[in-house]
């Protein structure tokens, strides 16, 4: 079976902390298995390997604080990382939720 690995180059080279508890977050496999005929289902992968497969999986990544258990999207976490660094401070508030705080700046 292909599997196919999708990791945001950003996800190995950055430190991001939780917003919830300021811990450093883990990264978190996240595997999901398609079947061709299946919603979702490519005929060619990235890496131009699954063709003709019945089937194959991928292999994301999402963030996962060992401490408090939040999970978040490296797109997310990303917002949340410049939140924090504007505001010094690793915990952010709880009403802060990165969809509502992240756009200005990104703002076309
Ligand atoms: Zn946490």
């Amino acid at each position: 079976m292909a599997i196919e690995y999708e990791m945001p180059l950003g996800m190995l080279v950055r430190k991001m902390y939780c917003a919830g508890c300021g811990t450093r977050l883990a990264r978190k496999q996240v595997r999901k298995t398609y079947q061709r005929g299946e919603e979702g289902f490519r005929n060619t992968l990235s890496t131009g390997s699954a063709v003709n497969v019945k089937s194959y999986t991928t292999v994301t990544y999402v963030y996962r604080c060992p401490n408090c258990h939040r999970e978040i999207t490296y797109e997310d976490q990303v917002r949340v990382a410049k939140i924090q660094a504007r505001t010094g401070s690793k915990i952010l508030p709880e009403g802060a939720k990165p969809g509502e705080m992240g756009r200005e700046g990104s703002d076309k």
